[in-house]
């Protein structure tokens, strides 16, 4: 029997990141990680599996992501599990599960990793992607509004990713938002015909989401739409202009938009949207909001809280456009011929790396011009050149390769030429 031969290709809309791009993700990472821990802020890792329910109930029915984004599947036991579409959901629930409240009065939390969501893959658009998230838990505002947002934008302005620009809107509490929703509801029962169809079902279930949705025909039906700034309490305009004055102070520029919405039902009050211009229909690349009453949906306690999350991908295509960062090459290459020469630099390679110190040697037998290309091809900052005469006497040949300089070095000179003096 022939065998068929199968070219196995990975799944539509999940991506390999190969060490050409990984610097991207590498300076991403540690700079946020930075400014998040001088923020008070601490990791937690969570598994990528959760309960379907867990997401039904906190992001709402009504959601894209939950009626059609959610990658949904049965374990062997008939349970319903689902692989996690956003984070806040299950921060919380991680929150709630492990007592985090009774260990601390606020919980500054960071998450980073995969998310998942069935969506029609595009660019800036994938089925998984990254997260850096972020949530503070426990705090009414707008002290920890402020401190949200200025955490948001120092990652985003620290990375250089420049033309940036934040939205803010207040999506109300529910002694104001109640008002505001049936407003709205009477004003979109005119305009039923005109919505797509996710819409018309919305329009009477959470007339909300139509601001979000992205269909030109919804976008033109909300023409005179009521706006949501009219229908603030005392309390919602007071804290978000408490907020604005803070961000005003630290220098932060940003856009009320009375029509930014997003795209979850736990948000309360505080929303807010960094778009850039550089990215085209993906535009956005952090959201987040205030969240004070999922915990308790969630079966928690009543812990007022905020939170948003970058988009990896997005994050990463803007550093692109700005600076073009590679794998950082070896600190040394050794060059070597002759058999004797060879071992003599494969223990000396060693030994460097012992000390941390970056060090290659070509695999197999080659001509110094090829071991000397070789070098330069990894943008090696040294050339170790070693052959048997060397052995013999004892020396090196070191060769930086920026200046091309060349010296001879004693070998029991050379690690202490490499790395410097030993500190204590
Ligand atoms: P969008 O309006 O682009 O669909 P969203 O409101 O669904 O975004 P959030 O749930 O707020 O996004 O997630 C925060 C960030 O995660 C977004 O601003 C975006 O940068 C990124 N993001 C969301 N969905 C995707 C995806 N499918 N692929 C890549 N990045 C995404
Ligand atoms: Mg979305």
């Amino acid at each position: 029997m022939v065998e068929e031969t199968v070219e196995f290709r990975s799944v539509r809309g999940f991506h390999d990141i190969l060490p050409e791009e990984i610097a991207y993700w590498q300076r991403l990472e540690s700079f946020s990680r930075r400014i998040l821990e001088a923020h008070g802020f601490k990791e937690l890792r969570l598994p990528v599996l959760e309960m379907a329910s867990l997401f039904k109930r906190g992001i709402g029915e009504e959601t894209d992501i939950v009626s059609k984004e959610m990658y949904l599947f049965s374990d062997p036991k008939g349970r319903e599990l689902c692989l996690r579409p956003e984070a806040t959901s299950q921060i919380v629930r991680a929150y709630i599960q492990n007592r985090m409240d009774l260990k601390e009065p606020i919980s500054k939390l960071y998450l980073i990793g995969p998310m998942f969501r069935h969506e029609r893959p595009q660019k800036g658009r994938y089925r998984q992607f990254h997260q850096i998230d972020v949530e503070l838990i426990g705090d009414r505002g707008p002290i920890s509004d402020a401190e949200i947002l200025i955490l948001l934008w120092r990652i985003l302005q620290g990375l250089g990713m420049g033309d940036l620009v934040l939205t803010i809107n207040s999506l109300g509490c529910e002694v104001c938002r109640p008002h505001f929703k049936s407003h709205l509801k009477e004003f979109l029962r005119d305009k039923r015909e005109g919505l797509c169809p996710d819409c018309q079902r919305r329009s009477e279930k959470n007339p909300l989401r139509v601001f979000d949705c992205k269909e030109a025909q919804c976008k033109a039906s909300l023409e005179g739409a009521p706006r949501i700034d009219e229908s603030w309490c005392g309390d919602c305009t007071d804290h978000l202009r408490a907020i604005l004055d803070l961000l005003s102070e630290a220098g932060i520029p940003y856009i009320l938009d009375s029509r930014l919405m997003r795209g979850l039902d736990y948000y309360t009050r505080t929303a807010f949207e960094v778009k850039t211009k550089a990215l085209g229909a993906q535009d956005a690349v952090a959201g987040g909001g205030r969240y004070d009453r999922l915990i308790s949906t969630l079966g928690g306690p009543d812990r007022p809280s905020i939170g948003f999350a970058i988009g990896m991908e997005r994050a990463i295509e803007l550093l692109k456009l700005n600076e073009a960062l590679r794998p950082e090459g070896p600190k040394v290459f050794i060059a070597s011929l002759g058999f004797r020469a060879r071992l003599f630099a494969f223990k000396l390679m060693m030994e460097l790396r012992a000390r941390e110190l970056k060090t290659e040697m070509a695999y197999g037998e080659s001509s110094l011009k090829s071991q000397m290309r070789q070098a330069t091809r990894y943008r090696a900052e040294y050339v170790l050149i070693i052959g048997d005469e060397e052995l013999e006497a004892g020396t090196v040949t070191l060769k930086e390769m920026n200046s091309g300089e060349q010296t001879q070095v004693k070998i029991s000179d050379l690690i202490r030429r490499l790395i410097g003096p030993k500190t204590p």
